[in-house]
């Protein structure tokens, strides 16, 4: 069996939606799980609805406006007053109707518990349109609910995958379920034992197919997407960027670790754990071979460069220049244990220790309550850090050039460089 994922890009509209059903007419054939995430910029919308009812702000119309871009789209794909469109707008109103209901009756308060209750309708409405669209232009498939078969542990917003009640659960069902007809899911959503929605962290619906694919002994995973395939640089960013045949899943975990967006981190290992290649291709160009990522270690001709935006540096230094000492570091990795913060880039001098993570204004003050008895802290904002992989020290100078901005920061290890710059 094979599984496919679509992401919202692929499904933002009528037109894309139509699209996907040509690829899968096309090159769904046989046993396939399909795993599709929200329309477009649907979690983004939900997550402001949400911000506004938390603060108190109204959040109503935002609600009505999702909808109506969601019933929009239903309009476009079923023929005005069938049956069949008079259905799924029916089953959709449902869902935005269970989303006002949450809000009123909620009692919870506690922000990352609803933010899983509320963000997962993203993709069960997205799929319930999309496989109700299907079966109308005739591909057969059958909706499953991913939440009856992801299980994952409580830590909302960033839920941990409990490998083997899911796999019970998967293998109890789906292998002979696909043999009547494709699946059709949810991405980035799960639920606890209890049977509490939870997500699995933004852009997770990648990580849900390796995760299907893994316990399935898939043959492949196909991601989908609107670029050719993995390139050696954001195309948007770096307009001659090239794409990549094949690359490895080494490589593929190291870029995705340095912050590339093309796939979520989380997605390569267990697909290299069972040796399933992941292809990544796009859904503009369907007949182009895109990018294969398997174990194979073919050597990367040409650097990599990865720009992760949002930076903050924070400098740790010791009152009374006085040394950074084992002991003080056990002190500062345990508060960014505790905190919870993931550092990108660390550095240390005698006497102060730095590091770099993604801006976040509360977790820079927590951490700095925290450590400002023992220690001075300072932070700068609005950096961008740099990696490029395989660099090539004589094209790295005109880089630099090219940009002529402060450098903050700088590590090199002989296949890596990572420059901390201004914006
Ligand atoms: N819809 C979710 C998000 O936008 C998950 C995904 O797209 O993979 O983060
Ligand atoms: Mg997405």
């Amino acid at each position: 069996m094979k599984v496919f994922k679509f992401g919202g890009a692929s499904v933002q509209d009528a037109e894309a939606i139509q699209n996907v059903a040509q690829i899968l007419k096309k090159y769904g054939e046989g046993e396939l799980l399909i795993v599709i995430s929200a329309m477009g910029k649907t979690t983004n919308a939900l997550e402001n609805i949400l911000e506004k009812y938390w603060n108190g702000e109204e959040y109503i119309s935002g609600i009505h406006a999702l909808k109506n871009s969601h019933t929009n789209i239903i309009n476009h794909l079923f023929d005005s007053g069938s049956k069949e469109q008079f259905e799924v707008n029916a089953d959709i109103e449902n869902d935005f109707i269970a989303i006002e209901h949450y809000f009123e009756k909620d009692l919870e308060r506690n922000y990352n518990y609803i933010y899983d209750q509320i963000i997962s309708f993203g993709e069960l409405i997205a799929t319930k349109i999309i496989s109700w669209y299907l079966n109308h232009v005739g591909y057969r498939n059958k909706w499953v609910d991913a939440r009856n078969f992801i299980i994952t542990d409580q830590r909302y917003r960033e839920a941990r995958v409990d490998w083997k009640t899911t796999s019970l659960l998967v293998k109890r069902q789906i292998p002979e379920s696909i043999k009547i007809a494709p699946i059709l899911t949810q991405g980035f959503i799960g639920a606890t034992t209890e049977n509490h929605t939870t997500t699995l962290g933004r852009e997770g619906s990648d990580y849900t197919a390796s995760i299907f694919a893994n316990i399935l002994d898939a043959e492949k995973v196909v991601i989908w997407k609107d670029v050719p395939g993995v390139m050696n640089a954001d195309p948007k960013k770096f307009p001659d960027a090239i794409k990549f045949n094949t690359i490895s899943y080494r490589e593929a975990i190291e870029m995705t670790y340095y912050g590339a967006t093309v796939i979520h981190p989380k997605t390569i290992q267990p697909l290299q754990q069972k040796n399933i290649p992941l292809q990544v291709k796009s859904f503009l160009a369907p007949e182009l071979e895109g990018t294969i990522i398997t174990a194979d270690d073919t050597k990367i001709e040409v650097p990599i460069t990865i720009v992760k935006s949002n930076q903050s540096l924070l400098s740790i230094a010791s009152k009374e220049l006085s040394f950074i000492t084992e002991k003080s570091l056990e002190e500062i990795f345990k508060c960014i244990a505790d905190l919870n913060i993931k550092v990108n880039l660390m550095q240390n001098s005698a006497i102060s220790f730095s590091i770099v993570i993604d801006s976040d204004a509360d977790k820079i003050t927590d951490f700095s309550n925290a450590l400002g008895g023992n220690y001075k802290i300072r932070h700068n904002n609005d950096l961008e850090l740099i990696t490029i992989r395989h660099y090539q020290t004589e094209k790295l100078d005109a880089f630099l050039q090219g940009r002529n901005r402060h450098v903050f920061l700088e590590q090199k290890s002989r296949t890596t460089i990572q420059l901390l710059m201004e914006r």
